[in-house]
Protein backbone atom coordinates (compact mmCIF):
# COMPACT_ATOMS: atom_id res chain seq x y z
CA UNK A 1 0.00 0.00 0.00
CA UNK A 2 2.74 2.25 0.52
CA UNK A 3 4.21 1.89 -3.19
CA UNK A 4 0.42 3.01 -4.00
CA UNK A 5 0.85 6.24 -5.55
CA UNK A 6 -1.53 9.24 -4.81
CA UNK A 7 -2.35 9.64 -8.57
CA UNK A 8 -3.95 6.70 -8.85
CA UNK A 9 -7.03 8.39 -7.79
CA UNK A 10 -7.33 10.84 -10.62
CA UNK A 11 -9.06 9.38 -13.45
CA UNK A 12 -6.95 11.33 -16.20
CA UNK A 13 -3.82 8.99 -15.00
CA UNK A 14 -6.09 5.71 -14.27
CA UNK A 15 -5.37 2.47 -15.87
CA UNK A 16 -8.87 0.63 -15.80
CA UNK A 17 -8.90 -3.09 -15.27
CA UNK A 18 -11.27 -5.90 -17.04
CA UNK A 19 -9.44 -8.87 -16.18
CA UNK A 20 -6.54 -9.18 -13.27
CA UNK A 21 -3.22 -8.51 -14.60
CA UNK A 22 0.05 -8.77 -12.42
CA UNK A 23 2.52 -6.74 -13.67
CA UNK A 24 5.53 -8.64 -11.72
CA UNK A 25 4.30 -11.77 -14.23
CA UNK A 26 4.93 -9.96 -17.43
CA UNK A 27 8.43 -10.71 -18.92
CA UNK A 28 7.49 -8.73 -22.22
CA UNK A 29 5.99 -5.37 -22.97
CA UNK A 30 5.08 -5.11 -27.15
CA UNK A 31 3.64 -1.61 -28.38
CA UNK A 32 2.05 -0.49 -31.31
CA UNK A 33 3.06 2.78 -33.04
CA UNK A 34 0.22 4.55 -34.85
CA UNK A 35 -1.97 6.40 -32.11
CA UNK A 36 -0.65 3.88 -29.39
CA UNK A 37 3.04 5.30 -29.13
CA UNK A 38 2.77 8.00 -31.52
CA UNK A 39 -0.45 9.86 -29.97
CA UNK A 40 -2.16 11.94 -33.11
CA UNK A 41 -3.14 15.15 -31.99
CA UNK A 42 -6.90 15.17 -32.77
CA UNK A 43 -8.87 16.77 -34.41
CA UNK A 44 -5.77 18.58 -36.47
CA UNK A 45 -4.96 15.05 -37.77
CA UNK A 46 -8.32 13.77 -38.57
CA UNK A 47 -9.05 17.57 -40.15
CA UNK A 48 -5.75 16.44 -42.31
CA UNK A 49 -7.00 13.11 -43.38
CA UNK A 50 -10.55 14.33 -44.14
CA UNK A 51 -8.93 17.09 -46.40
CA UNK A 52 -6.80 14.83 -48.37
CA UNK A 53 -10.03 11.86 -48.80
CA UNK A 54 -12.30 14.65 -49.91
CA UNK A 55 -10.22 15.99 -52.38
CA UNK A 56 -9.33 12.54 -53.81
CA UNK A 57 -12.77 12.40 -53.94
CA UNK A 58 -13.16 15.48 -56.32
CA UNK A 59 -10.17 14.59 -58.10
CA UNK A 60 -12.05 10.96 -59.68
CA UNK A 61 -15.42 12.96 -60.52
CA UNK A 62 -17.41 14.06 -57.10
CA UNK A 63 -18.98 17.01 -57.17
CA UNK A 64 -17.12 20.33 -56.38
CA UNK A 65 -19.71 21.26 -53.55
CA UNK A 66 -18.07 18.69 -51.47
CA UNK A 67 -15.51 21.05 -51.26
CA UNK A 68 -17.56 23.46 -49.15
CA UNK A 69 -17.53 20.39 -46.04
CA UNK A 70 -15.05 20.82 -43.46
CA UNK A 71 -13.82 18.38 -40.49
CA UNK A 72 -16.66 18.60 -37.74
CA UNK A 73 -14.63 16.80 -34.74
CA UNK A 74 -18.38 17.31 -32.83
CA UNK A 75 -19.89 14.81 -35.24
CA UNK A 76 -18.14 11.35 -35.40
CA UNK A 77 -18.04 8.62 -32.62
CA UNK A 78 -15.61 6.20 -33.27
CA UNK A 79 -17.32 2.63 -33.16
CA UNK A 80 -20.26 3.13 -35.79
CA UNK A 81 -21.68 1.21 -38.45
CA UNK A 82 -22.32 1.90 -41.59
CA UNK A 83 -25.03 0.20 -43.65
CA UNK A 84 -24.12 -0.16 -47.28
CA UNK A 85 -27.60 -0.22 -48.50
CA UNK A 86 -29.65 2.50 -46.90
CA UNK A 87 -26.43 4.85 -46.11
CA UNK A 88 -27.32 5.44 -42.56
CA UNK A 89 -24.88 5.48 -39.89
CA UNK A 90 -25.58 3.42 -36.77
CA UNK A 91 -24.74 3.60 -33.29
CA UNK A 92 -25.51 -0.26 -32.16
CA UNK A 93 -25.14 -2.37 -29.14
CA UNK A 94 -23.33 -5.38 -28.42
CA UNK A 95 -25.90 -7.25 -29.96
CA UNK A 96 -27.02 -4.73 -33.10
CA UNK A 97 -30.05 -3.21 -31.29
CA UNK A 98 -29.70 0.43 -32.80
CA UNK A 99 -28.94 3.22 -30.31
CA UNK A 100 -28.94 5.95 -33.27
CA UNK A 101 -28.95 6.34 -36.68
CA UNK A 102 -28.60 9.34 -38.85
CA UNK A 103 -28.94 9.77 -42.17
CA UNK A 104 -26.51 12.14 -43.78
CA UNK A 105 -26.92 14.51 -40.42
CA UNK A 106 -29.94 14.29 -40.07
CA UNK A 107 -30.64 12.12 -36.73
CA UNK A 108 -34.06 9.79 -37.36
CA UNK A 109 -36.64 9.61 -34.81
CA UNK A 110 -37.69 5.99 -33.75
CA UNK A 111 -40.78 6.06 -36.45
CA UNK A 112 -38.48 6.56 -39.15
CA UNK A 113 -35.52 4.06 -37.98
CA UNK A 114 -38.41 1.81 -37.94
CA UNK A 115 -39.38 2.44 -41.57
CA UNK A 116 -35.51 1.07 -42.12
CA UNK A 117 -35.10 -1.69 -39.31
CA UNK A 118 -38.37 -2.78 -38.29
CA UNK A 119 -37.10 -4.39 -34.82
CA UNK A 120 -35.08 -1.47 -34.44
CA UNK A 121 -31.59 -4.29 -34.91
CA UNK A 122 -29.89 -5.20 -37.47
CA UNK A 123 -27.55 -8.39 -37.89
CA UNK A 124 -23.95 -6.97 -37.85
CA UNK A 125 -22.57 -10.20 -38.70
CA UNK A 126 -23.91 -9.02 -42.25
CA UNK A 127 -20.21 -7.61 -42.47
CA UNK A 128 -20.73 -7.07 -46.21
CA UNK A 129 -23.37 -4.96 -45.71
CA UNK A 130 -22.68 -3.41 -42.33
CA UNK A 131 -19.41 -2.08 -41.97
CA UNK A 132 -17.65 -1.18 -39.12
CA UNK A 133 -15.67 1.70 -38.45
CA UNK A 134 -13.51 1.13 -35.60
CA UNK A 135 -10.27 3.20 -35.87
CA UNK A 136 -9.26 6.13 -34.93
CA UNK A 137 -8.37 6.35 -38.62
CA UNK A 138 -12.08 6.03 -39.29
CA UNK A 139 -13.13 9.03 -38.05
CA UNK A 140 -12.27 10.93 -41.18
CA UNK A 141 -13.74 8.45 -43.21
CA UNK A 142 -17.15 8.43 -40.72
CA UNK A 143 -17.27 11.68 -41.21
CA UNK A 144 -17.00 12.16 -45.32
CA UNK A 145 -19.53 9.59 -45.59
CA UNK A 146 -22.09 11.53 -44.15
CA UNK A 147 -21.10 14.36 -46.00
CA UNK A 148 -21.78 12.35 -49.59
CA UNK A 149 -25.46 11.47 -47.82
CA UNK A 150 -25.71 14.88 -46.64
CA UNK A 151 -24.75 16.68 -50.26
CA UNK A 152 -26.81 14.28 -52.17
CA UNK A 153 -29.77 14.70 -50.03
CA UNK A 154 -29.41 18.26 -50.88
CA UNK A 155 -28.62 18.50 -54.19
CA UNK A 156 -31.30 19.68 -56.38
CA UNK A 157 -30.00 17.86 -59.57
CA UNK A 158 -29.99 14.32 -58.06
CA UNK A 159 -33.23 12.24 -57.42
CA UNK A 160 -33.05 10.77 -53.36
CA UNK A 161 -34.11 7.10 -54.14
CA UNK A 162 -34.54 4.14 -51.56
CA UNK A 163 -30.89 2.75 -51.96
CA UNK A 164 -28.71 6.12 -53.25
CA UNK A 165 -29.37 8.90 -55.70
CA UNK A 166 -29.84 8.98 -59.17
CA UNK A 167 -28.94 11.73 -61.79
CA UNK A 168 -30.45 11.12 -65.45
CA UNK A 169 -29.83 7.77 -66.21
CA UNK A 170 -27.44 7.61 -63.46
CA UNK A 171 -27.46 5.71 -60.41
CA UNK A 172 -25.41 6.18 -57.23
CA UNK A 173 -25.70 3.78 -54.34
CA UNK A 174 -24.68 3.79 -51.25
CA UNK A 175 -22.33 1.05 -51.22
CA UNK A 176 -20.92 2.79 -54.38
CA UNK A 177 -20.42 5.91 -52.76
CA UNK A 178 -19.11 3.46 -49.07
CA UNK A 179 -16.11 2.13 -51.57
CA UNK A 180 -15.02 5.12 -52.83
CA UNK A 181 -14.04 6.34 -49.55
CA UNK A 182 -13.06 3.44 -48.46
CA UNK A 183 -11.01 3.21 -52.25
CA UNK A 184 -9.86 6.67 -51.05
CA UNK A 185 -8.73 6.03 -47.95
CA UNK A 186 -6.32 3.08 -49.07
CA UNK A 187 -5.09 5.63 -51.52
CA UNK A 188 -3.91 8.06 -49.13
CA UNK A 189 -2.07 5.47 -47.18
CA UNK A 190 -0.57 3.51 -50.21
CA UNK A 191 0.33 6.46 -51.46
CA UNK A 192 2.04 7.90 -48.41
CA UNK A 193 0.67 11.25 -48.64
CA UNK A 194 -1.22 11.47 -45.05
CA UNK A 195 2.42 10.13 -44.01
CA UNK A 196 4.13 13.35 -45.85
CA UNK A 197 1.92 15.46 -44.63
CA UNK A 198 1.94 14.55 -40.80
CA UNK A 199 5.78 14.50 -41.47
CA UNK A 200 6.14 17.91 -42.98
CA UNK A 201 4.16 19.17 -39.33
CA UNK A 202 5.12 16.91 -36.84
CA UNK A 203 4.60 19.29 -34.42
CA UNK A 204 0.92 20.26 -35.43
CA UNK A 205 0.11 16.28 -36.01
CA UNK A 206 1.85 14.25 -33.40
CA UNK A 207 2.14 14.76 -29.27
CA UNK A 208 5.90 14.38 -28.40
CA UNK A 209 5.47 13.49 -24.74
CA UNK A 210 9.10 13.44 -22.77
CA UNK A 211 7.34 10.98 -20.11
CA UNK A 212 7.68 8.09 -23.29
CA UNK A 213 11.26 7.60 -23.33
CA UNK A 214 10.93 7.75 -19.23
CA UNK A 215 8.52 5.02 -19.62
CA UNK A 216 10.23 2.70 -22.21
CA UNK A 217 13.75 2.89 -19.86
CA UNK A 218 11.79 2.01 -16.89
CA UNK A 219 10.10 -0.97 -18.80
CA UNK A 220 13.69 -2.18 -20.25
CA UNK A 221 15.17 -2.39 -16.82
CA UNK A 222 12.01 -4.54 -15.74
CA UNK A 223 11.13 -6.88 -19.02
CA UNK A 224 11.86 -7.07 -22.82
CA UNK A 225 10.59 -4.48 -24.83
CA UNK A 226 9.63 -4.82 -28.46
CA UNK A 227 8.08 -2.48 -31.28
CA UNK A 228 4.98 -3.85 -34.18
CA UNK A 229 4.04 -1.45 -36.95
CA UNK A 230 2.25 -1.78 -39.42
CA UNK A 231 3.81 1.59 -40.73
CA UNK A 232 6.58 0.86 -42.89
CA UNK A 233 10.45 1.68 -41.74
CA UNK A 234 10.78 5.36 -43.45
CA UNK A 235 7.87 6.45 -41.27
CA UNK A 236 8.27 4.66 -38.53
CA UNK A 237 12.00 5.88 -37.78
CA UNK A 238 10.85 9.52 -38.64
CA UNK A 239 8.26 9.40 -35.98
CA UNK A 240 10.10 7.20 -33.24
CA UNK A 241 13.19 9.44 -33.60
CA UNK A 242 10.55 12.69 -32.95
CA UNK A 243 9.29 10.89 -30.36
CA UNK A 244 12.17 9.41 -28.24
CA UNK A 245 15.70 10.80 -29.36
CA UNK A 246 17.22 14.15 -27.90
CA UNK A 247 15.56 17.47 -29.41
CA UNK A 248 18.53 19.10 -31.14
CA UNK A 249 21.09 20.94 -29.51
CA UNK A 250 19.76 19.33 -25.65
CA UNK A 251 22.96 19.01 -23.66
CA UNK A 252 22.32 15.22 -22.63
CA UNK A 253 23.98 12.39 -24.49
CA UNK A 254 21.94 10.99 -27.18
CA UNK A 255 20.44 8.07 -27.90
CA UNK A 256 19.13 6.62 -30.95
CA UNK A 257 15.12 5.11 -30.68
CA UNK A 258 16.19 2.04 -31.90
CA UNK A 259 18.26 1.22 -28.50
CA UNK A 260 14.47 1.79 -26.74
CA UNK A 261 13.88 -1.66 -27.98
CA UNK A 262 14.66 -5.39 -27.63
CA UNK A 263 13.11 -5.78 -31.19
CA UNK A 264 11.60 -3.52 -33.97
CA UNK A 265 9.23 -5.03 -36.67
CA UNK A 266 7.78 -3.12 -39.21
CA UNK A 267 5.21 -3.68 -41.92
CA UNK A 268 3.85 -6.50 -39.43
CA UNK A 269 0.54 -6.43 -41.67
CA UNK A 270 -1.82 -6.50 -38.66
CA UNK A 271 -4.22 -8.86 -37.94
CA UNK A 272 -2.19 -11.59 -40.33
CA UNK A 273 0.81 -11.20 -38.12
CA UNK A 274 -1.10 -12.33 -35.35
CA UNK A 275 -1.77 -15.83 -37.78
CA UNK A 276 0.41 -17.30 -40.09
CA UNK A 277 1.99 -13.74 -40.72
CA UNK A 278 4.61 -12.84 -43.41
CA UNK A 279 8.27 -13.49 -44.50
CA UNK A 280 10.39 -12.14 -42.25
CA UNK A 281 12.92 -9.93 -43.35
CA UNK A 282 16.18 -7.49 -42.39
CA UNK A 283 15.89 -4.11 -43.15
CA UNK A 284 19.01 -2.44 -44.25
CA UNK A 285 18.57 1.02 -41.67
CA UNK A 286 20.81 2.83 -43.72
CA UNK A 287 18.24 2.48 -46.87
CA UNK A 288 15.11 1.46 -45.62
CA UNK A 289 15.46 -1.00 -48.17
CA UNK A 290 14.55 -4.65 -47.10
CA UNK A 291 16.98 -7.83 -47.47
CA UNK A 292 15.90 -10.40 -49.93
CA UNK A 293 15.76 -14.02 -48.32
CA UNK A 294 14.14 -14.61 -44.89
CA UNK A 295 15.72 -14.34 -41.94
CA UNK A 296 16.79 -17.18 -39.68
CA UNK A 297 19.34 -15.81 -37.57
CA UNK A 298 18.83 -15.07 -33.99
CA UNK A 299 17.96 -11.84 -32.55
CA UNK A 300 20.26 -9.08 -32.82
CA UNK A 301 20.26 -5.93 -31.31
CA UNK A 302 20.02 -2.67 -33.41
CA UNK A 303 18.30 -4.72 -36.33
CA UNK A 304 15.17 -3.74 -37.79
CA UNK A 305 13.03 -6.49 -39.16
CA UNK A 306 10.11 -6.34 -41.32
CA UNK A 307 7.07 -8.73 -41.64
CA UNK A 308 6.85 -11.98 -39.78
CA UNK A 309 4.52 -13.10 -37.31
CA UNK A 310 3.45 -13.24 -33.66
CA UNK A 311 5.31 -16.41 -33.08
CA UNK A 312 8.62 -15.39 -34.74
CA UNK A 313 8.41 -12.50 -32.30
CA UNK A 314 7.98 -14.80 -29.27
CA UNK A 315 10.62 -17.27 -30.34
CA UNK A 316 13.30 -14.55 -31.33
CA UNK A 317 12.56 -12.83 -27.63
CA UNK A 318 12.45 -16.21 -25.99
CA UNK A 319 9.10 -15.24 -24.18
CA UNK A 320 5.99 -17.40 -23.91
CA UNK A 321 2.25 -15.24 -25.27
CA UNK A 322 0.97 -15.36 -21.84
CA UNK A 323 4.35 -13.06 -20.59
CA UNK A 324 4.14 -10.56 -22.99
CA UNK A 325 1.18 -7.47 -22.62
CA UNK A 326 1.02 -5.49 -25.73
CA UNK A 327 -0.32 -2.33 -25.60
CA UNK A 328 -2.52 -1.25 -28.93
CA UNK A 329 -5.01 1.12 -30.05
CA UNK A 330 -7.18 -0.91 -32.56
CA UNK A 331 -9.43 -3.24 -30.80
CA UNK A 332 -9.48 -6.04 -33.48
CA UNK A 333 -5.98 -5.80 -35.21
CA UNK A 334 -3.99 -4.94 -32.05
CA UNK A 335 -6.54 -6.52 -29.35
CA UNK A 336 -9.03 -8.81 -30.11
CA UNK A 337 -6.40 -11.40 -32.33
CA UNK A 338 -3.64 -10.71 -29.91
CA UNK A 339 -5.71 -12.26 -27.38
CA UNK A 340 -8.00 -14.29 -28.79
CA UNK A 341 -5.04 -16.20 -31.11
CA UNK A 342 -2.56 -16.04 -28.83
CA UNK A 343 -3.37 -15.13 -25.48
CA UNK A 344 -1.26 -12.27 -24.62
CA UNK A 345 -2.46 -9.94 -22.35
CA UNK A 346 -3.95 -6.95 -23.63
CA UNK A 347 -3.95 -3.20 -23.34
CA UNK A 348 -6.33 -0.86 -25.04
CA UNK A 349 -5.27 2.60 -25.71
CA UNK A 350 -8.66 4.89 -26.02
CA UNK A 351 -7.55 8.62 -26.18
CA UNK A 352 -11.49 9.62 -26.57
CA UNK A 353 -11.52 8.35 -22.54
CA UNK A 354 -9.82 12.03 -21.45
CA UNK A 355 -12.77 13.85 -22.61
CA UNK A 356 -15.26 10.88 -21.97
CA UNK A 357 -13.84 11.00 -18.21
CA UNK A 358 -13.78 14.87 -18.13
CA UNK A 359 -17.49 15.21 -19.27
CA UNK A 360 -18.33 12.15 -16.67
CA UNK A 361 -16.29 14.21 -14.17
CA UNK A 362 -18.04 17.54 -15.07
CA UNK A 363 -21.22 16.21 -15.04
CA UNK A 364 -20.79 14.61 -11.36
CA UNK A 365 -19.86 17.92 -10.06
CA UNK A 366 -22.92 19.23 -11.51
CA UNK A 367 -24.78 16.61 -9.70
CA UNK A 368 -23.50 17.13 -6.82
CA UNK A 369 -24.44 20.56 -6.48
CA UNK A 370 -27.79 19.99 -7.48
CA UNK A 371 -27.74 21.54 -10.79
CA UNK A 372 -29.02 19.87 -14.48
CA UNK A 373 -29.90 16.56 -13.35
CA UNK A 374 -32.63 17.70 -11.03
CA UNK A 375 -33.76 20.24 -13.46
CA UNK A 376 -34.11 17.24 -15.92
CA UNK A 377 -35.73 15.25 -12.72
CA UNK A 378 -38.62 17.84 -12.16
CA UNK A 379 -38.87 17.48 -16.37
CA UNK A 380 -39.30 14.41 -16.73
CA UNK A 381 -42.04 13.88 -13.40
CA UNK A 382 -43.70 16.94 -14.68
CA UNK A 383 -44.56 14.25 -17.84
CA UNK A 384 -45.08 11.38 -16.01
CA UNK A 385 -43.20 7.97 -17.67
CA UNK A 386 -43.73 8.84 -21.18
CA UNK A 387 -40.57 7.50 -22.92
CA UNK A 388 -40.23 10.05 -25.08
CA UNK A 389 -39.46 12.39 -22.44
CA UNK A 390 -36.85 9.70 -21.28
CA UNK A 391 -35.76 9.83 -24.80
CA UNK A 392 -35.32 13.64 -25.14
CA UNK A 393 -33.56 13.83 -21.72
CA UNK A 394 -30.88 11.33 -22.59
CA UNK A 395 -30.17 12.21 -25.95
CA UNK A 396 -29.20 15.79 -24.41
CA UNK A 397 -27.09 14.39 -21.77
CA UNK A 398 -25.59 12.34 -24.80
CA UNK A 399 -24.84 15.49 -27.01
CA UNK A 400 -22.29 16.32 -23.69
CA UNK A 401 -20.04 13.88 -25.48
CA UNK A 402 -20.67 15.26 -29.01
CA UNK A 403 -23.39 15.07 -31.90
CA UNK A 404 -23.21 10.76 -31.78
CA UNK A 405 -22.22 11.09 -27.89
CA UNK A 406 -20.52 8.50 -25.85
CA UNK A 407 -17.58 6.01 -27.04
CA UNK A 408 -19.36 3.74 -24.84
CA UNK A 409 -22.51 4.62 -23.97
CA UNK A 410 -26.21 5.47 -25.24
CA UNK A 411 -27.95 6.49 -22.06
CA UNK A 412 -27.75 3.38 -19.42
CA UNK A 413 -26.96 1.08 -22.40
CA UNK A 414 -23.32 0.02 -23.67
CA UNK A 415 -22.34 0.39 -27.31
CA UNK A 416 -20.99 -2.32 -29.36
CA UNK A 417 -17.65 -0.42 -28.49
CA UNK A 418 -17.88 -1.02 -24.87
CA UNK A 419 -18.95 -4.32 -25.18
CA UNK A 420 -16.05 -5.55 -27.12
CA UNK A 421 -13.54 -3.40 -24.99
CA UNK A 422 -14.61 -4.99 -21.92
CA UNK A 423 -14.03 -8.66 -23.82
CA UNK A 424 -10.90 -8.39 -25.12
CA UNK A 425 -8.92 -5.33 -23.42
CA UNK A 426 -7.45 -6.43 -19.96
CA UNK A 427 -6.24 -3.50 -19.20
CA UNK A 428 -7.39 0.01 -21.07
CA UNK A 429 -6.22 4.08 -20.34
CA UNK A 430 -6.65 6.86 -22.11
CA UNK A 431 -2.78 6.65 -22.94
CA UNK A 432 0.43 4.14 -22.50
CA UNK A 433 2.17 6.88 -20.56
CA UNK A 434 -0.68 5.93 -17.73
CA UNK A 435 1.80 3.06 -17.22
CA UNK A 436 4.27 5.45 -15.57
CA UNK A 437 2.18 5.83 -12.32
CA UNK A 438 2.19 2.20 -11.26
CA UNK A 439 4.88 0.31 -9.82
CA UNK A 440 6.12 -2.56 -12.03
CA UNK A 441 5.11 -5.08 -9.06
CA UNK A 442 1.64 -3.65 -9.48
CA UNK A 443 -1.62 -6.09 -9.35
CA UNK A 444 -4.12 -4.91 -11.83
CA UNK A 445 -6.92 -6.66 -10.15
CA UNK A 446 -10.57 -6.76 -11.61
CA UNK A 447 -12.95 -5.90 -9.92
CA UNK A 448 -15.49 -9.03 -8.42
CA UNK A 449 -18.14 -9.62 -10.38
CA UNK A 450 -21.11 -12.24 -10.76
CA UNK A 451 -21.52 -13.38 -14.48
CA UNK A 452 -21.29 -10.29 -16.06
CA UNK A 453 -20.05 -6.73 -15.15
CA UNK A 454 -21.95 -4.72 -17.44
CA UNK A 455 -25.32 -6.33 -16.83
CA UNK A 456 -26.67 -3.67 -15.03
CA UNK A 457 -25.70 -0.24 -13.10
CA UNK A 458 -25.55 -0.85 -9.76
CA UNK A 459 -28.07 1.84 -8.44
CA UNK A 460 -28.86 1.60 -4.80
CA UNK A 461 -32.31 3.51 -4.25
CA UNK A 462 -34.23 3.42 -1.18
CA UNK A 463 -37.49 3.27 -0.58
CA UNK A 464 -37.48 6.26 1.70
CA UNK A 465 -35.97 8.18 -1.42
CA UNK A 466 -38.78 6.68 -3.95
CA UNK A 467 -41.79 7.55 -1.41
CA UNK A 468 -40.26 11.08 -1.10
CA UNK A 469 -40.03 11.50 -4.32
CA UNK A 470 -43.53 10.90 -5.57
CA UNK A 471 -45.00 13.22 -2.91
CA UNK A 472 -44.42 16.44 -4.81
CA UNK A 473 -42.31 18.46 -6.92
CA UNK A 474 -41.72 20.62 -4.67
CA UNK A 475 -40.60 18.16 -1.80
CA UNK A 476 -38.48 16.47 -4.45
CA UNK A 477 -36.52 20.14 -4.30
CA UNK A 478 -36.39 20.10 -1.25
CA UNK A 479 -35.00 15.99 -0.93
CA UNK A 480 -32.59 16.32 -3.38
CA UNK A 481 -29.69 16.15 -1.48
CA UNK A 482 -30.18 12.75 -0.39
CA UNK A 483 -29.74 11.52 -3.90
CA UNK A 484 -26.13 11.60 -3.69
CA UNK A 485 -26.15 9.59 -0.47
CA UNK A 486 -28.34 6.95 -1.97
CA UNK A 487 -26.61 6.94 -5.58
CA UNK A 488 -22.92 4.18 -5.25
CA UNK A 489 -20.27 6.56 -7.14
CA UNK A 490 -17.07 5.74 -8.27
CA UNK A 491 -15.07 7.07 -5.50
CA UNK A 492 -16.88 5.00 -2.88
CA UNK A 493 -16.62 1.70 -5.15
CA UNK A 494 -13.25 -0.56 -4.26
CA UNK A 495 -10.88 -1.81 -6.46
CA UNK A 496 -9.41 -0.84 -9.97
CA UNK A 497 -13.22 -0.23 -11.55
CA UNK A 498 -13.97 1.69 -14.72
CA UNK A 499 -15.69 4.15 -16.08
CA UNK A 500 -18.47 1.37 -17.69
CA UNK A 501 -18.87 0.11 -14.05
CA UNK A 502 -19.61 3.91 -13.26
CA UNK A 503 -23.17 5.03 -12.88
CA UNK A 504 -22.56 8.07 -15.17
CA UNK A 505 -24.71 10.57 -12.55
CA UNK A 506 -27.63 11.73 -15.45
CA UNK A 507 -28.12 8.04 -15.45
CA UNK A 508 -28.72 7.59 -12.55
CA UNK A 509 -31.10 9.67 -11.86
CA UNK A 510 -33.12 8.23 -14.84
CA UNK A 511 -33.02 4.88 -13.40
CA UNK A 512 -34.08 6.27 -10.14
CA UNK A 513 -36.95 7.73 -11.96
CA UNK A 514 -38.43 4.95 -13.88
CA UNK A 515 -37.82 3.12 -10.43
CA UNK A 516 -40.49 5.81 -9.18
CA UNK A 517 -42.57 5.57 -12.02
CA UNK A 518 -43.23 1.93 -11.64
CA UNK A 519 -43.53 2.83 -7.65
CA UNK A 520 -45.95 5.01 -8.56
CA UNK A 521 -47.79 2.35 -11.12
MG1 LIG B 1 -2.30 1.79 -34.10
Amino acid sequence: LEETPTVLFSFDYRVFVNRSVPLENIKCYGFDMDYTLAEYKSPDYEDLGFELLRDRLVSIGYPHELLHYTYDPTFPTRGLVFDTMYGNLLKVDSNGNILLCSHGFTFLKRDKIQDYYPSNFIQRGNTDRFYILNTLFNLSETYLDGCLVDLFTRCSRYENCQKGFKHGDLFMSFRSMFQDVRDAMDYVHDTGSLKESTLRNLDKYVVRDLNLPVLLTRIKEVAKVFLATNSDYNYTEAIMKYLLETPPGAKYPKKTWRTFFDLVVVDTRKPLFFAEGTVLRQVDTNTGKLRIGTYTGDLQHGTVYSGGSSDIVCELLDVKGKDILYVGDHIFGDILKSKKRQGWKTFLVVPELAKELQVWTEKNREYKHGQPPLHDLTYFLMWGTSPCVLQVVTYRMDLSYGQMGSLLRSGSRQTLFASQLMRYADLYSSTCINLLHYPFSYLFRAPPVLVSPTSDIPVIITRTCISSCIKSLAEITMKKKCLPDVVQMPHESSGDNHPLDFPSPEFSVLDQIQKIAEAKV
